[in-house]
């Protein structure tokens, strides 16, 4: 199945573009979110956590103890990078999971990750999408999304690839700023990506 891959930075609005990809009907696998998921059912993967993290990763009830994670991981690039290498394979494993539940004439999926280019993850797409805004609209956005600090969203942003890191990954572009379209912007790929996954040359 012809595999694209969708990222941006934090508020640029990946999310909102994929909503609009899934009205036209393309299944959307959101990394992120399955993360979270996979982070309390993933056997494979609890066992790793709790043996990297200690057995206090998580609580009585399997709930995942975010603070005590969070703690050893967010000023430590050795153990950010200890944590991502239990998690993107089981996402991997995931996504293929979800990949063959998909009704197979759909004409294309979708993947969307924050850390699509940092993860390697793209390798694995047909083709990526960047959607990018400007830093004030993003950090706007954010702040009244989740009620934090400006301080808060940028620790978040630096833990991310600049976009002109991203851009020189990308093979598609959508600008989700104050001017542009989105919904037009979506149309116009949906019909490249229609013909492209069909294997017709345009
Ligand atoms: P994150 O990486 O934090 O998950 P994201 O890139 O997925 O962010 P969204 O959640 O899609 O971004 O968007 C961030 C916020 O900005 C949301 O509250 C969303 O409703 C809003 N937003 C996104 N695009 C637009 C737009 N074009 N116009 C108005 N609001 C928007």
């Amino acid at each position: 199945m012809y595999k694209i891959g969708i990222t941006g930075g934090i508020g640029s609005g990946k999310t909102t573009v994929c909503k609009v990809f899934e009205v036209l009907g393309i299944p959307v696998f959101y990394a992120d979110t399955e993360a979270k998921n996979i982070m309390v059912q993933d056997e494979i993967l609890i066992a790793g956590i709790e043996e990297t993290f200690g057995k206090n990763s998580y609580f009585d009830d399997g709930k995942l103890n975010n603070k005590h994670i969070a703690g050893i991981v967010f000023n430590s690039e050795a153990e950010l990078a200890k944590l991502n290498a239990l998690v993107h394979p089981a996402v991997f494993r995931a996504f293929d999971r979800w990949e063959e539940s998909i009704d197979p004439n759909v004409p294309y999926t979708l993947k969307e990750a924050a850390l699509l280019f940092e993860s390697g993850s793209y390798k694995m797409c047909d083709t990526t999408i960047l959607v990018t805004a400007p830093l004030e609209v993003k950090l706007a956005r954010v702040m009244q999304r989740d009620q934090v600090s400006v301080e808060q969203v940028k620790a978040r942003m630096d833990k991310q690839w600049s976009d002109e890191e991203k851009a020189k990954l990308a093979n598609h572009f959508v600008i989700n700023d104050e001017t542009h379209s989105i919904i037009e912007q979506v149309l116009s790929l949906h019909h490249y990506f229609l013909n492209t996954a069909a294997g017709v040359q345009i």
